[in-house]
């Protein structure tokens, strides 16, 4: 269930590593399209379209033993072996759960309501649509707010987002005939450094290329409500803007907490080391929905090179269940993070010691997706 990155990966390698004919593989999801979700900032600032980030299921499972459902899950019942969704019903003998994570809004007064979240492409497209429409309709009504855009969260995804923004509002000015100046981009924190977790080196230098784009900081000012046309802040200052992107967060999957596997306080499930849900040998997951612990006995981050490593493993231990063989622990190898400023532009770290920055970083952010596109035999189709 679900053909985000850990679920495809499990599914096509399940394929692969299978003898024709020895299993079924059905493959759900709620789009007949994959979704490049880590490229989604730049269709959200018109730096790449559409297309260029969702990969039709069709084309990538064509003569593959896989069949695709196009449809929505709306629950599992482990103990019956059953998963419901929109359009009926399916049993298995054994379920790969891999539905992804959801916006974690921690309550804010508003943010659900007046916020948009950047999880898919339509999502996307809402963005850069809405965005274009305030500076379509400054000239007729000149109100700040109009051009006034706040980026709640300066995670990795309220960097990348407002980094490419940022890149995208002279071409804006230019088409609406409006001064740059007369245009303000926030991005605010709750913490008192953006990017928090990143080595302060890094988080400097990010700093200083955004700052430079005309990215204004306010940090350790956590967002407290959200009403139509105003952003609240925790000490007072109420920002006046008909836009407010929320990526302040996110948690495991509502359908995975309502199953009744055992979650931590955030919806994301426990797996064992095979990755198989506690109490159920007979279901996998793979990606956000469930987590990890490092060797600080913390969570890993939900990401998607943890997903694919995860889809990796599952499907090896489901092989081998099916085949009789021991399975093996899954062990992630995380291989660094790196942060897109915006155009080619770009901080990050390779393995433990080597940081980067600017399009050396950008480049191997561009390599790792080449790397995965090759992997699900994307990049020929
Ligand atoms: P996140 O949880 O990593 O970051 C959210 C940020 O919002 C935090 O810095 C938090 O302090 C801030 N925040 C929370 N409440 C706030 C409030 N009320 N007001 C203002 N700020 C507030 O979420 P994310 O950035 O969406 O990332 C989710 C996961 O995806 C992470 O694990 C991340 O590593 C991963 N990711 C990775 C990449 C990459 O590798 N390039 C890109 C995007 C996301």
């Amino acid at each position: 269930m679900g053909a985000g990155y850990g679920g495809l990966v499990a599914a096509l390698k399940l394929a692969k590593g299978t003898p024709a004919g020895s299993v079924d593989i059905t493959l759900v999801n709620k789009y007949d399209y994959h979704q490049l979700v880590t490229q989604l900032y730049e269709p959200a600032a018109a730096a790449k379209r559409d297309t260029e980030v969702r990969i039709p299921l069709k084309k990538l499972l064509a003569g593959k033993p896989i069949r695709f459902v196009q449809d929505v899950v709306t629950k599992i019942d482990p103990k019956e072996k059953v998963v419901t969704l929109e359009g009926g019903e399916l049993s298995y003998d054994y379920l790969v759960v891999a539905l992804g994570s959801e916006t974690e809004y921690f309550g804010i007064p508003g943010m659900k309501e007046y916020g948009m979240t950047l999880k898919s492409v339509d999502e996307a497209r809402l963005i850069r649509t809405h965005i274009e429409r305030c500076f379509a309709e400054y000239p007729l009504d000149p109100r700040p707010e109009l051009l006034t855009f706040v980026v709640g969260g300066a995670g990795l995804t309220g960097i990348e987002l407002v980094g490419e923004i940022a890149d995208w509002l002279p071409r804006l000015c230019e088409e609406s005939n409006i001064p740059r100046e007369q245009v303000t981009l926030y991005n605010v924190e709750a913490m008192p450094s953006i990017l928090p977790g990143f080595e302060p080196d890094l988080v400097a230098k990010a700093e200083e290329v955004l700052k430079a784009k005309g990215v204004i900081f306010k940090v350790g000012s956590p967002i407290v409500q959200v009403e139509p046309g105003a952003v609240h802040l925790k000490d007072g200052a109420v920002i006046q803007s008909r836009t407010i992107i929320w990526t302040g967060g996110v948690r495991g999957n509502q359908i995975v907490v309502d199953a009744g596997f055992e979650t931590e306080p955030r919806g994301r499930a426990k797996v064992n080391e095979y990755l198989q849900a506690v109490g159920y040998d007979d279901v996998y997951m793979a990606g956000d929905c469930c987590f990890v612990l490092n060797e600080q006995g913390r969570p890993y981050p939900p990401t998607a090179q943890l997903a694919i490593q995860m889809g990796n493993s599952v499907a090896h231990n489901l092989a081998a269940d099916l085949q009789g063989r021991p399975k093996t622990p899954f062990v992630p190898k995380i291989l660094g993070t790196v942060a897109s400023l915006g155009g080619r532009d770009a901080v990050g770290k390779v393995g433990n010691n080597y940081k980067a920055s600017g399009r050396v970083a950008y480049f191997i952010k561009d390599l790792s997706q080449i790397r995965y596109l090759a992997k699900i035999g994307a990049l020929m189709k």
